[in-house]
Formats: C-alpha cells, sequence, structure tokens
C-alpha cells in the first residue's frame, strides 16, 4: 500500500494514538457500525431529508449512546476533561459516514456534558436513566434568531413566566435539530427576552437551562420551515411551544451559569470535528476516484492529494492538542483554544473538499458521489457560527479586547453580556469559579484534568 492511500483510520493511529487510549476501542467500535451501516443509509435519509433513526437505534443497542454519562450512572463518562480526545474521534466516525448523524449525535452528547456538569443529583438519576435504559435521544435549542430575513413569515423567539412550581414558555425556536426524534431538550431560554442564549440581547445571567420533556401537547413543529441545501436528516424544523410548564425540577443549574462558565466552549470544537470527518470521507472519495481513473501520475493530482491529506492531518493534531487542553491543562487554556480550532477546521475541512472537487472533475458532484451531499453538508454546516468573527475573536483574545468566545459576537463580551457593559478586557479567569468546576469534577469520579466537560448544542 502506498502513503497516499493509508486509510484515515490508519493515519489517525500513526500519528495520534499513541500510546494507545483507554477509549480507542470505543472509537472502533462506532467506526465499524458507520462505515458498515450508516455511511450506506445516508443518502437515503438525505434525499427523504428524515431523521437517522435508524443509526441511533443501532448506536443504543451497542451501549454507545451514552458516552457522556458519567461511568457511575452506566455509561462511558467521556467529555471535555475525561478522553476528550475519544469523544470527538467517535464523532469524526460518524461524520465521515454521514454529517447530519454526527450533528444530531452532537446535540445529544452535548446535552449529556451539561446534565453531568451542572444537573442535580436527581435529575441525573432521572435523565441518565432514561438514556442508558430506553435510549432517549436528547437535543439542546437556543436558536431564535432575531433579525429576519427576505421572505421570512414567522418570527421566533420565547418568553418564561413564572408560575406556581415552575414556569411557562411560549413561543418559537429555530433549528431544532432532531424534531420529533429527540424526547427530551436542554432549552436556552432568557427569561428577560427574546434570543436564547446566541440571539439575546438581554441580560445573560437571565439565561435558564430548563429539562422539557417533548412529549407534552404544547410542543409542536414546522417541518415545512427546513427545506435546506444540506444537513437535510438533522430535521432542524421550528419548535413551537404553547403554554409548555416546565417544572421549578426541571430547571438545571443556576440562571446565567451557562454564558458566566462559559460552556459553548466546550462544543465548538465539537463541531469542527464534525467537520473534519466530511472532509476526510470526501479525501476517502478522492483517492478511489483518482486511482480508479488511473490518474495518479498528474502532478497536479498530487498536489491536491498532497494538500488534502496534509489539511487532514493537522486538523486532527489540532483536535488532538485541544483535547489534551480540555484534560491536562489549566480550563483557560482550553477555553481559549475553541475559536482557533473552531476557525482552522472550517478552514481545513472546506479547503480539502475544493480539492477534492478539482482533483475528481465534475462527477464528484453527481449522485451518486458522497461528495455531492458532503459538500451540501459542509456549506450549511459551517455557518452555524461565522468564521469572520471567529478568526475577530481569536485577535481580540491575542489583543487583550473585549471579546465573546461562545458565540463570537463582536457585541458582546465573554460573559455574554453586550461589550459596552465592562470596561475593562474580559478575561474569563475574572469571572469563573474554576475551583467549584473542578469539585463538580471530582463528585463525578473524573480523575482526569480540572475542568469538567461542559448548548447551542
Ligand atoms: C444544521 C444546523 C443545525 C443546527 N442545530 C442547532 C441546534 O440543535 N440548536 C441550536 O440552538 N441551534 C442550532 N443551529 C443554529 C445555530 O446555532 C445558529 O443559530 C444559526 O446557524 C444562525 O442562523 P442564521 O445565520 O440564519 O442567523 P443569524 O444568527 O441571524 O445570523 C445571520 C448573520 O448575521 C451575523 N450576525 C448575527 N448577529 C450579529 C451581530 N450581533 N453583529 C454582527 N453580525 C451578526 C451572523 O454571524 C450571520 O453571519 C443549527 C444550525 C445549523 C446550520
Amino acid at each position: 500500500m502506498t502513503g497516499s492511500q493509508l486509510p484515515i483510520s490508519e493515519m489517525e493511529a500513526s500519528i495520534l494514538h499513541d500510546p494507545p487510549r483507554a477509549g480507542s476501542h470505543h472509537v472502533e467500535r462506532i467506526r465499524d457500525l458507520a462505515a458498515r451501516l450508516f455511511a450506506g443509509r445516508a443518502e437515503g435519509y438525505d434525499a427523504a431529508a428524515e431523521f437517522p433513526a435508524q443509526d441511533f437505534d443501532d448506536l443504543y443497542r451497542a451501549s454507545l449512546l451514552s458516552p457522556c454519562v458519567p461511568e457511575r450512572y452506566g455509561g462511558l463518562g467521556l467529555g471535555p476533561g475525561h478522553d476528550t480526545h475519544t469523544l470527538w474521534l467517535m464523532t469524526v466516525e460518524l461524520a465521515r459516514a454521514n454529517m447530519s448523524l454526527a450533528r444530531c449525535w452532537e446535540g445529544h452528547v452535548n446535552s449529556q456534558v451539561l446534565i453531568a456538569a451542572l444537573g442535580s443529583n436527581e435529575q441525573k438519576e432521572r435523565w441518565f436513566e432514561g438514556i442508558v435504559s430506553r435510549g432517549d435521544i436528547w437535543v439542546a435549542w437556543s436558536g431564535e434568531p432575531q433579525a429576519s430575513v427576505p421572505g421570512q413569515k414567522t418570527a421566533f423567539g420565547t418568553s418564561l413566566e413564572r408560575a406556581p412550581g415552575g414556569y411557562i414558555l411560549r413561543g418559537t425556536k429555530a433549528y431544532a435539530t432532531s424534531a420529533g426524534h429527540a424526547r427530551r431538550a436542554i432549552l436556552l431560554v432568557n427569561a428577560a427576552g427574546p434570543g436564547g442564549a446566541r440571539h439575546a440581547t438581554a441580560s445573560a445571567d437571565d439565561l435558564f437551562l430548563l429539562g422539557c420533556d417533548l412529549s407534552q401537547p404544547g410542543v409542536s413543529y414546522d417541518s415545512s420551515w427546513w427545506n435546506p441545501i444540506g444537513m437535510r436528516a438533522t430535521v432542524s424544523y421550528m419548535a413551537r411551544f404553547d403554554d409548555v410548564f416546565i417544572p421549578e425540577e426541571d430547571v438545571i443549574g443556576r440562571s446565567g451559569q451557562y454564558l458566566q462558565e462559559s460552556w459553548q466552549t466546550r462544543f465548538s470544537p465539537h463541531y469542527a470535528a464534525t467537520f473534519l470527518g466530511g472532509a476526510e470521507a470526501a479525501y476517502e472519495y478522492a483517492l478511489a476516484s483518482i486511482h480508479k481513473q488511473k490518474r495518479a501520475g498528474d502532478p497536479y493530482v498530487a498536489h491536491r492529494i498532497a494538500a488534502m491529506s496534509l489539511n487532514i492531518e493537522t486538523a486532527h493534531l489540532w483536535l488532538k492538542h485541544v483535547a489534551d487542553l480540555w484534560d491536562c491543562h489549566p480550563i483557560e487554556e482550553a477555553k481559549a483554544a475553541a475559536p482557533k480550532v473552531r476557525y482552522l477546521i472550517e478552514r481545513l475541512a472546506t479547503e480539502t473538499l475544493d480539492h477534492c472537487i478539482r482533483a475528481c472533475g465534475a462527477r464528484a458532484l453527481l449522485k451518486p458521489s458522497p461528495v455531492e451531499r458532503i459538500y451540501r453538508d459542509l456549506s450549511l454546516y459551517v455557518r452555524h457560527d461565522n468564521a469572520d468573527h471567529v478568526l475577530a475573536t481569536v485577535g481580540q483574545q491575542l489583543l487583550g479586547e473585549k471579546h465573546d468566545h461562545s458565540f463570537f459576537d463582536p457585541a458582546r463580551d465573554a460573559s455574554g453580556n453586550g461589550a459596552s457593559s465592562a470596561s475593562s478586557p474580559s478575561t474569563e479567569s475574572s469571572r469563573i469559579p474554576v475551583a467549584r468546576t473542578a469539585s463538580l469534577t471530582a463528585r463525578e469520579g473524573r480523575t482526569a484534568g480540572p475542568s469538567l466537560h461542559g448548548a447551542d448544542t
């Protein structure tokens, strides 16, 4: 086998798995499922814009649906702060087969991260039992874009009202990934005004994380809103909440905690893992296509293949580096790396797709080529954040300026409030009770790292 034919899994092993990690067998098991079953189903789910329900059933049967549920509750105990790299490599493997599946998985496992870190013991007992014993699917929904776009018919936004024993939720959210298939959601709702976590202009201190039973009659979906170019199988519909009651005992953590402690920084690299999986699949297609067409002798093709391979290796090295920061370094270093890895891997993955298409030609963009779908999926998914703002955030960090390393909003600072509300450069260290986070880690029996893993998720 020539170097250029080295399968991605061996490439990962050769540069990254040294010494073998405790969790590498989880990656191998998910790689096997993804290659044998999920990759073959991806085209059908995409064409029908249908949630990958069978894939989730298979993950559940393989006991792989609770990766971030702590071991004492029956899960694998992974997540930012404990073998982070294994978790992110599992996501890469799913995305190699189907990026939509990986996005639904991200929402599910990121919710586990939040419950494990911020939930009460009673919530963990109740909700983790549902995931481990019944395969309950979770999501985290924040999206309430406030500025409308041409042709938009509905405005998004939620409101929260105090009621005896809990809260009444009303309104709509966009981008409700896994809609109709998720059993429960973490809803990010700002009690002081619409916008959720990402789009709110009200104080970040009023942001609530609400555990919501989505089987309630007041929860409904508008699928007509979701007719996108890519990521179709994420079924990220518009969700409507009509007088939905959220009991007090289903409020997760304390209001404001999500942004004050920058939990989104655990999830930005996770999106990047999905971009990387898509890029790997395109690279594999390019190798197969070029060999089949016997064009390996073309020096321009060799350039493209080299560039793709180097991009993927670089992306993997970054992912591993940031995973190690979460597991073994001060939490501030790991948080500061979130925009860097998010920005770089978007660039490396989109460049890789471009190289693949230029090397392989038009038929790479014709079904049944998976590159046709990956190209559409990646085009949409990278819009989840604004790369210009992500890069600007890296620059603002370097310059000691105020910045928002959760959502990269130029109008916000690190606490999620309007940038004008703070007078000095904002740093996480002045705001985050690091010791408290570390004690949470210990409580869950996690041994490594000072941080716990930590929605728009
Ligand atoms: C496939 C997919 C799945 C998703 N799943 C989920 C999910 O499960 N949960 C969830 O909560 N969200 C989810 N999202 C939504 C995501 O979090 C973002 O909210 C969404 O992508 C932003 O949508 P938008 O670009 O349409 O709107 P906008 O947020 O309005 O952005 C439009 C443009 O304006 C820019 N902009 C916005 N605010 C400002 C500002 N203050 N100053 C300057 N420029 C600004 C943006 O950067 C962007 O370029 C998903 C998105 C995608 C694509």
